[in-house]
């Protein structure tokens, strides 16, 4: 037997993670390159819904995730700035871990199914993003221009008592998700237009106040009166949903190759999802039973196809959320969300 052609993956998160443990369990040899190190917090709401989950279970992964802590969502409730809805029920489950569990977990187990990793290594991609055998996993880029005004944000406060397994609130100037992780932690992660005034303040303050801005008014006091756990703070700033126009000749995957709005809880499951369908087309290259274009070709068109009609969707719903006026959409859509939500929840996902 022809040895393995071997594979490197530029970048640690979650799609670069699985697509290393997908291809070490079909005994490809492969090494991955992380800018950063483990475990570290990362801006994200850590509930993973949709195909994600079922993903997770596929690759072996589901009880060690629960054994660390993780924790099933099942409810929901959204509060809008002048409307609440009831605690309702999630079509399907989600799953909630901190990232700086969940990404480390996956690194070990990638090294221990005899993946090569390397931290603190940045892959150059002006050198190698076309070269044969590299895949990009590097996640989403933050843009330069303040233009594209938006400002992640999240951080785990204890002692909030949470009115359903997902608090969402739609405030006029962005969004934020409250769930419940490991050891009893909930995180606190949204999406808020960068305001000067707030960008003063100490990081601790920030955070919380971005929070606030979004919530509405009776669960801002339950949240002023939670422990904000300071190691665990993390934002960033200009950030774009815009997907950059990507030829499917590359070999790029997770949000690499297509973002979907924050609010949908569907990126971590999207970045699974593209990592799964990579992991056969690289396995035929390695075995030589295709070249590297015809591979890149295959994994970006079935990517296309799974992702483009979730995506359209999410940008049109994100930008009507995200409008304000005498008819505030957020409240009509909260008010009629108990017959509305099955189907937005199918849309994107
Ligand atoms: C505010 C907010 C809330 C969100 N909430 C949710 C949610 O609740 N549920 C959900 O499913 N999704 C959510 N997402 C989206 C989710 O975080 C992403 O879709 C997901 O992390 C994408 O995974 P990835 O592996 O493609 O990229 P990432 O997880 O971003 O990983 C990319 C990795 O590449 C590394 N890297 C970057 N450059 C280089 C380089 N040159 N060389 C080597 N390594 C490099 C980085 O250090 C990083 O570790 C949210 C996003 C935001 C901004």
């Amino acid at each position: 037997m022809k040895p393995f052609k071997p594979i490197t993956i530029a970048g640690g998160g979650i799609g670069g993670l699985s697509l290393g443990i997908g291809l070490r369990q079909r005994s490809v040899d492969v090494q991955l390159h992380e800018a950063g190190a483990y475990p570290r917090h990362r801006v994200c709401g850590e509930f993973i819904s949709g195909k994600g989950w079922q993903i997770i279970q596929s690759l072996g992964l589901e009880k060690a995730l629960l054994d660390a802590g993780a924790v099933e969502a099942r409810t929901f409730k959204c509060y809008g700035p002048d409307r609440i809805s009831q605690v309702l029920p999630l079509p399907s489950p989600a799953l909630c871990l901190s990232r700086f569990r969940m990404d480390a977990y996956m690194a070990d187990e990638f090294v221990k199914l005899g993946g090569k990793l390397f931290t603190q290594k940045s892959a150059d991609p002006s050198m190698r993003d076309q070269a044969e055998g590299w895949v990009w996993a590097k996640g989403r880029q933050p843009a330069s221009s303040r233009k594209y005004g938006w400002i992640g944000f999240k951080c785990h406060v204890t002692a909030y008592p949470l009115q359903a397994d997902l608090e969402m609130h739609f405030g006029n100037d962005g969004y934020v998700g409250l769930c419940r992780v490991e050891h009893d932690k909930i995180n606190v992660c949204g999406l808020k237009r960068m305001d000067e005034k707030l960008e003063t303040l100490t990081p601790q303050k920030r955070c919380t106040q971005w929070a606030l801005a979004s919530m509405h008014e009776s669960r801002k006091r339950d949240l002023q009166e939670s422990t904000v756990l300071e190691e665990t703070i993390c934002y960033t700033a200009g950030l774009s949903y815009r997907n950059q126009a990507t030829s499917s000749a590359k070999a790029w995957i997770g949000d690499q190759r297509t973002r979907i709005p924050p609010f949908t809880g569907n990126g971590m499951s999207m970045a699974l999802e593209s990592a799964q369908i990579a992991v056969e087309p690289i396995h035929a290259y390695a075995t030589g039973n295709l070249t590297w274009p015809i591979a890149c070709q295959k994994m970006g068109l079935m990517m296309r196809k799974q992702f483009r009609a979730r995506v359209a969707f999410a940008n049109l719903f994100q930008h009507i959320l995200m409008t304000d006026g005498p008819l505030n959409p957020k409240n009509v859509l909260i008010k009629h969300l108990p017959w509305i939500y099955p189907h937005l929840y199918r849309w994107t996902r």
